[in-house]
């Protein structure tokens, strides 16, 4: 068993507390690795780090050049360590190996996209309506960015943040999810090798109240750039409007998923598998409210049913697994929580609805792939966020009925439109309340375009060239070049 220090200043050093929590892997139910278990002594050693690193002249004086080698370099490292990094991880959440292992690769992609940007951030010479003034406008770094990612999909969530952030100029403080901190401590390895100055990137371990809390309420971090649940993300937001931090907030959803009669039903159907059994839909992005035109309804069930009946659930690290463990005890717990609720609510369940014992599935935790029809917009299961294997499925008759069930939720982080109707794709795309629309796809993304959520969904937009923007402040520049004999007592 591993055991593993946080990583501040460029050096391992255990917990203030001297004290470490167990790393459970998923499937086998063993514990893999301790990690430190930090508190508000490690926050402050950290971030002070961090502050020092920001004015240090091994970071403060490269140029924008010079940062996108250091994450050109990073990304090349990630690179030739994919096969260890995704192992990491996936024995930490118990995600598909598949899928973890094509994660960590675009971890390296994000690296060099925004190892390309760091020096395009430009500013502009403004011309100002005053006489004898030359005004320019410049971009610069926050300052300290603290990062806080959920278990997921630790690597990437984590990515998201740290390519424009450190692009941008910025120095880190970064706080993993408590279930899932082994792969970034394994990547901050990466960020030394690569030859990051000591403080730019520093990764404490811990719980959210013991580390994440103290973190957010820090007066000296700059911006809170926070990936998780919506009760979590309210209450950073609230701390962080109280001392005028910056943040962005990427948190859940109850994306629907619209079938419409001319959809290629067999296309769509795998988007809808892909929807919410991807992951054991424990993902953000899930398309947990499948909306279905009345006409095809029955017939879409079925082919559903079939298609995910035949699911191969188990080990996640065999490459044939197509649906693997639940990440966390509490998950389970509240997915099954919430079948009850769809249960005693009226809805009809059609497929699974229980959990899954038995050889194939180790000590893991499985949920069985679970769909419920008759459901109603109103019910808890077509307004709550399950994070699991569970979808509702809800009948719609025309364009606007589905537009209305869709947007209805406090909810708006993605939707799916399968039609072969290009204006219906448009009138659809348009009219939808989300910050991502899929269009005969699903669960797809980019570091090329952003990401995020309206309303309860969250603040703020990752992915492409506008996010380095989240991690930049403006500043204007007013420089005389010919005096003016103006009157010292009335604005000019
Ligand atoms: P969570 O909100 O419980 O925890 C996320 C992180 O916040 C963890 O590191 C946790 O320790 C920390 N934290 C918790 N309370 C805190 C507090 N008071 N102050 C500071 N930090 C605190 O979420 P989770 O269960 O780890 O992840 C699942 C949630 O994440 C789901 O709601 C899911 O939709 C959301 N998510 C959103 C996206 C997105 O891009 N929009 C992506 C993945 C997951």
């Amino acid at each position: 068993m591993k055991r593993y220090q946080m990583f501040i200043n460029n050096e391992w050093v255990d917990a203030a507390s001297g004290q470490w929590f167990e790393s459970i892997e998923p499937y086998s139910g063993e514990v893999w690795a301790e990690i430190p278990k930090g508190g508000a002594e490690d926050v402050e050693k950290a971030v002070q780090a961090a502050k020092a690193a920001l004015d240090a002249p091994a970071w403060r004086d490269l140029t924008a050049t010079q940062r996108g080698a250091l994450l050109r370099r990073l990304a090349d490292l990630v690179s030739t360590n994919v096969a260890r990094l995704a192992e990491t991880e996936q024995r930490d959440n118990g995600k598909l190996i598949a899928e973890v292992s094509g994660q960590v690769q675009n971890v390296a992609q994000w690296f060099h996209y925004y190892a390309g940007l760091a020096d395009k951030v430009q500013g502009a010479v403004v011309p100002i309506n005053k006489p004898g003034v030359f005004n320019y406008i410049k971009h610069e770094p926050l300052g300290v960015v603290a990062a806080i990612t959920p278990w997921n999909s630790p690597l990437a969530l984590t990515v998201w943040k740290m390519a424009p952030a450190l692009a941008a100029g910025n120095t880190m403080v970064i706080k993993p999810s408590e279930y899932t901190s082994t792969s970034l401590l394994e990547l901050a390895a990466l960020t030394k090798e690569a030859g990051f100055p000591p403080g730019v990137v520093n990764v404490i371990t811990g719980f959210g109240t013991d580390v994440g809390e103290p973190l957010v309420r820090h007066q000296d971090i700059a911006k809170i750039a926070f990936t998780g649940g919506d009760i979590a993300g309210q209450r950073i937001n609230e701390i962080a409007a109280s001392d005028f931090k910056k943040v962005t907030l990427e948190l859940g959803g109850k994306s629907a998923n619209i079938v419409f009669d001319d959809a290629d039903l067999d296309q769509a159907v795998k988007g809808a598998v892909a929807g919410i059994f991807g992951a054991a839909g424990q993902t953000c992005m899930a398309g947990s409210r499948l909306l279905v035109q009345r006409n095809v309804h029955d017939l879409f069930v079925e082919m559903l049913i079939k298609v995910a009946g035949e699911a191969v659930i188990g080990d996640p690290a065999r490459h044939e697994t197509q649906v693997g463990p639940i990440a966390t005890e509490a998950q389970f717990r509240k997915i099954l929580a919430y079948i009850e609720i769809a249960k005693n609510g009226g809805a009809r369940c059609v497929l699974g609805g229980h959990a899954l014992t038995g050889a194939a599935y180790g000590q893991g935790q499985f949920i069985a792939p679970t769909i419920f029809t008759g459901v109603t917009n109103d019910m808890r299961i077509a307004q709550e966020e399950v994070f699991g294997p569970v979808l509702a499925v809800i009948p719609f008759d025309t364009e606007d009925d589905a537009l209305r069930i869709a947007n209805d939720t406090m909810f708006g982080l993605a939707a799916g439109v399968w039609t072969s109707d290009l204006h219906r794709a448009f009138y659809m795309s348009d009219r939808l309340k989300a910050g991502t629309v899929w269009v005969n796809n699903y669960r797809a993304t980019s570091f090329t375009t952003p990401f995020g959520g309206y309303k309860r969904s969250g603040i703020g937009r990752e992915g492409g060239v506008d996010a380095i923007k989240e991690y930049l402040q403006t500043k204007s520049v007013w420089i005389t070049t010919k005096p003016a004999k103006a009157n010292a007592f009335v604005l000019g």
